[in-house]
């Protein structure tokens, strides 16, 4: 959406819009009535003028956006409807005026181009059109113009519509390819900002990522809001795996892992691959015992793998520690005392979990 007078707080504008195009319009009509050159009665153009008002204000109010003073947009059903009041006006006065006045539906063409999309436009101008071509049909039908003028200014404000439509179609084109541009620049957005997070093995968290949650959750659980629990997991012996049988089944255990862990937590925790064959289950509310039945069950399941491109008997195992969080400690700490509980695993003699102190 294409917005004017940004710095204006939405509702006044649209307030202001609204009662100054019906003030505007009203005072002109009053003073080419007053002028003489309005060729209606007191009665019939307080009736038009009337009927349009009240019209504007219903598709003000009753218009296709729900939160109707908050937006500043112009409506299909506006436009036309502001183009057909001032057609009218236009041909209830002499040639000159009528002239000066038929540049006003033409701005509303080009206020349409910027708001709505191009097939809106080029209806609002085909209305604008047509509704002048049926007015000066009735005028001639009464009698009251004359061929000859009527061909002419119907040439004149043709030419100048064609014209304003031709500008109106550049508008829409540039304001197209800018919100495609400005569309791709947000999904290209997205993706940065989702790739930044992610390890691109395993699409697990990355340590950036778990580092931030990690202080975001440090400074809940310090507020008295919920702890949680870390799980430091390395797999064991990883560096045969990849002697044995390649880098690839090594990739390939990796990633298996990872739907492994990911599938044993809630979706309120996290799982991260702080780098090498390390990964860290963040697990929010959960104290130690909790944790070390998720990581038997990470353990289990990662035991019962079968890594395609490993022999049948190879078995994944992992070694985990366990550290829940106490209130006031630093992110590192909490991290230190899991990779603590991590080591005494493995020198335990891996495949198994440790409880931090
Ligand atoms: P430990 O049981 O003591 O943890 O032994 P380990 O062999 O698992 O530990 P070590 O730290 O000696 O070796 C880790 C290995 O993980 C070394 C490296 O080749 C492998 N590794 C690290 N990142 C990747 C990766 O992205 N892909 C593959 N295939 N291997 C990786
Ligand atoms: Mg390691
Ligand atoms: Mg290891």
């Amino acid at each position: 959406m294409l917005y004017t007078f940004q710095s204006v707080n939405p509702r006044t504008y649209r307030l202001l819009l609204m009662v100054g195009a019906i003030a505007l319009f009203c005072m002109l009509c009053l003073v080419l009535l007053r002028s003489g050159y309005l060729q209606i009665t007191i009665s019939a153009a307080a009736l038009l003028l009337g009927v349009w008002s009240v019209g504007l204000l219903g598709l003000l109010i009753a218009g296709d956006n729900e939160d109707w003073l908050r937006s500043r947009a112009l409506t299909f059903g506006k436009a036309v409807w502001c183009n057909l009041g001032i057609v009218t006006t236009a041909l209830l006065v002499p040639d000159p005026i009528r002239l000066l006045l038929l540049v006003a539906p033409l701005f509303g063409v080009l206020f349409t181009a910027l708001h709505l999309d191009r097939s809106q436009m080029l209806v609002v101008s085909a209305v604008t059109w047509l509704s002048y071509l049926a007015g000066v049909l009735l005028l001639l039908h009464f009698g009251v113009a004359d061929v000859r003028s009527e061909l002419l200014m119907g040439l004149a404000f043709t030419g100048m519509l064609a014209i304003m439509v031709v500008m109106a179609s550049e508008v829409t084109a540039l304001k197209t390819a800018f919100e495609r541009r400005r569309d791709s620049l947000n999904q290209a957005m997205e993706q940065l900002a989702e790739l930044a997070m992610r390890d691109e093995l395993t699409g697990l968290y990355n340590r950036r990522y778990i580092m931030d949650v990690l202080e975001r959750q440090k400074a809940l659980a310090d507020r008295g809001h919920v702890g949680f629990t870390l799980c430091y997991c390395d797999l064991d012996h990883f560096k045969r795996i990849n002697d044995q049988h390649g880098h690839q089944t090594g990739d390939r255990a990796l990633r298996d892992f990872a739907e492994v862990a990911r599938s044993v937590v809630r979706s309120v925790d996290y799982v991260a691959r702080l780098g090498g064959e390390e990964f860290l289950l963040l697990l929010t509310g959960a104290d130690a015992e909790a944790a070390h039945a998720v990581a038997r069950r990470l353990c289990e399941r990662s035991r019962a793998l079968e890594v395609i491109g490993a022999d049948p008997d190879f078995r994944l195992t992992a070694s985990v520690g366990i550290a829940s969080y106490r209130s006031g400690e630093r992110v590192e700490d909490v991290i230190h005392r899991a990779d603590q509980a991590l080591y005494a695993a493995k020198a335990a003699g891996r495949d198994r979990i440790v409880i931090g102190e």
